[in-house]
């Protein structure tokens, strides 16, 4: 949404006919009503705890500046704060830029923002920041998003303009909600005093306190929630985050690959102040994360789906990650074979996302990168080491996960250990899962094949990547070396013949040829052939979070999950902090970047930035479940 102004420094809106705050006072007053109304201006964390603020309307982020200043004088080592905002018309960020020029005395704190801030796509944006801070930014109608997400805030702002031209903003349900998402104790406060909004907050548990108003103003409030209503059982306890062993202060971490999901996952914990231990033979991004160039991309559907859905927040969150580490990139895909893009319009994409043209649909925010130096990069932190050791078994012993490396010496035990190989996961572990483990990560080994291809004069003139069921990429001396142009890939799922790798490149050049810079492309300019083999997937979504035995599924929930009623359900084992986080197929770069937030945070113990509903479709155990869902099976 764009934000209207007042004079240069105080934004309103003319949809709600309200400011977002005044401009001769607006700082003062927020600290007051909402960092010192709901206490979190005299809150002490203390060392390795998680401090919880939520906010209902992000609008230009204010509270949030505030409040990540006000953290920063007080947090101690190791402790977090995870700030939750929701926000329906989000403004756009050129908006912000103009705003916060004209505040100086937030100059700091608002430029972290605005080069964080997200590609505005519906959904929860993880923005993480120096000193263990992190935004959810959630973007969408409160009243929905908040039952979908899982936390318990410690504090928080309730600021969704006047409540007479925004009632949604302070409905009875939605503080329900609030309630629901609130830990015991748990302080809020609002500037209105109006006399049904603080009857919604008491009917919602809180005992409210009246305070006197900023400046002129007579009132407003705060509120305490002395005993949180209890939490509707959970209705899939295989998916359960209850029983999950979770990452301590010092916990021994080993993550098994170097690749894109390796390097993101050892990143992402890293950043959150925890030491890993990586472990690969190749280095980083090498085998299928090591072609010199890869796409970052995204799904659209004409209606949303998981996959659409998921693939739009990952590119939001790997934009940013790429931004923050400075990986060198080409933007601009062009899809030459979507020519009614208008049927996405009703999806209400944001405006840049893609621009309709005559030779297809341009994606300007899509590009590519070289996915081994992103790997390296993300591996360069004090907290990762990189050991090129190969393991040959994983086991189980009462200290924790012990590495057998392929030398035959072990390593110390780990409390957690991640498998993140690939289409190479192999789970060597002695959990006895080795004989089912296709049936628990049905993880197929795709083969895909490239081409590295000497540019001439028509195919130089190329500056989008085309893509259609292939892709080739602009020659980009910047990012390979000779500015080769990279023709990729195939997609083969069974056995190969013995000359699969001629057969390839004709395949390759006939489709680029398609193309008419490409033309006069032929064998003779191949420069380069790489083979690598992408983890898929049956529904093409990533595996990510813990490693349930298959023998506890199947002798606990089998008979509840053919629909048997009045089965007592048992509570998952307790997770023994194994981890898998593969199968991204060739979406490695896209997914990663979001799929290791998701892991870090259930590791971590902390809010997971996803909608719930998403999430059971990115669980390793997904694929046993539905199939004990199965009449007929055994
Ligand atoms: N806290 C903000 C700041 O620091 O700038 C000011 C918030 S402004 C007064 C209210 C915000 O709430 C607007 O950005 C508006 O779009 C958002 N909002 C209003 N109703 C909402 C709803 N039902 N769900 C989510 N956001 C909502």
């Amino acid at each position: 949404m764009s934000l209207e102004f007042r004079d240069e420094r105080t934004p309103c809106s003319s949809r709600f006919q309200d400011v977002y705050f005044s401009a001769s006072s607006g700082i003062d007053e927020s600290r007051y009503v909402y960092l010192e109304g709901s206490g979190f201006a005299h809150h002490l964390p203390s060392p390795g705890s998680s401090t919880i603020v939520a906010e209902i309307g992000f609008g230009t982020g204010l509270n949030f500046l505030l409040t990540l200043s006000e953290w920063r004088r007080k947090s101690v080592p190791g402790s977090r704060l995870i700030y939750i905002s929701f926000e329906k018309h989000p403004v756009i960020k050129s908006d912000l830029e103009r705003l916060f020029s004209s505040y100086p005395e937030l100059k700091e704190e608002s430029s972290e923002l605005l080069s964080r801030y997200p590609i505005l796509v519906p959904g929860v944006h993880p923005l993480r920041f120096p000193g263990g801070v992190e935004l959810h930014l959630a973007l969408g109608e409160a009243g929905e998003l908040i039952r979908k997400l899982d936390f318990k805030a410690d504090f928080w702002y309730w600021d969704g303009f006047s409540p007479k031209q925004n009632p949604d903003a302070f409905s009875e349900d939605l503080f329900h909600s609030v309630a629901l998402n609130s830990k015991s104790g748990a302080r809020g406060a609002t500037f209105t005093s109006a006399g049904w909004v603080r009857r919604g907050l008491e009917g919602a548990g809180f005992s409210l306190e009246k305070r006197k108003g900023f400046g002129k103003k007579r009132e407003c409030v705060s509120g305490v929630l002395s005993s949180p209503p209890s939490p509707a059982p959970e209705s899939d306890p295989w998916f359960s985050r209850e029983t999950l062993r979770i990452l301590e202060p010092g916990s021994r971490i080993a993550i098994l690959g170097a690749g894109l999901s390796g390097s993101a996952i050892a990143r992402a914990l890293s950043e959150r102040g925890f030491e890993v231990s990586v472990f690969d033979p190749n280095g980083a991004g090498t085998r299928t994360s090591g072609n010199p160039l890869g796409l970052f991309n995204v799904q659209l559907s004409k209606v949303p789906n998981p996959v659409s859905r998921f693939a739009q927040l990952s590119l939001a969150c790997l934009l940013r990650e790429i931004e923050a580490l400075r990986i060198p990139n080409h933007r601009g895909i062009l899809r030459t074979d979507l020519h009614d893009a208008d049927a996405l319009r009703a999806n209400e994409y944001p405006e840049d996302f893609f621009i309709p043209g005559s030779e297809g649909t341009e994606f300007p925010l899509c590009g590519v990168l070289s996915p081994p130096e992103l790997c390296l990069e993300r591996l360069n932190h004090p907290g990762i080491r990189l050991h090129l050791l190969g393991i040959r078994a994983v086991e189980r012993s009462p200290r924790g996960w012990v590495l057998r490396f392929d030398s035959g010496e072990a390593s110390e035990p780990f409390d957690h250990v991640i498998h993140a190989l690939g289409a190479e996961t192999k789970i060597p572990s002695s959990r006895n899962f080795e004989s089912r483990l296709h049936e628990l990560l049905p993880i197929r080994p795709i083969r895909g094949q490239i081409l590295l291809v000497r540019p001439d004069a028509r195919s130089r003139e190329v500056s989008s990547t085309l893509v259609e069921e292939g892709y080739a990429t602009p020659s980009l001396p910047a990012l390979t070396d000779g500015g080769h142009h990279l023709i990729g890939a195939t997609y083969q799922a069974k056995e190969v013949a013995a000359d699969q790798e001629i057969l390839d490149q004709q395949s390759l050049i006939e489709h680029a040829r398609k193309w008419g810079p490409f033309q006069d492309l032929s064998l003779e300019k191949v420069e380069g052939v790489r083979v690598g083999y992408r983890a898929s997937t049956p529904d093409k979504l990533p595996l990510i979070g813990p490693l349930t035995d298959p023998a506890f599924l199947e002798n606990n929930y089998r008979s509840a999950l053919r629909g048997a009623r009045g089965i007592p359900l048992p509570a998952l084992e307790a997770s023994p902090g194994e981890w898998v986080f593969s199968g991204m197929g060739s979406r490695g770069i896209t997914y990663s970047s979001l799929g290791a937030e998701i892991l870090a945070s259930l590791m971590a113990g902390t809010p997971i930035p996803l909608e719930s509903d998403l999430l059971p479709h990115l669980h390793p155990s997904r694929f046993f479940i539905r199939n004990l869902r199965k009449p007929g099976l055994k």
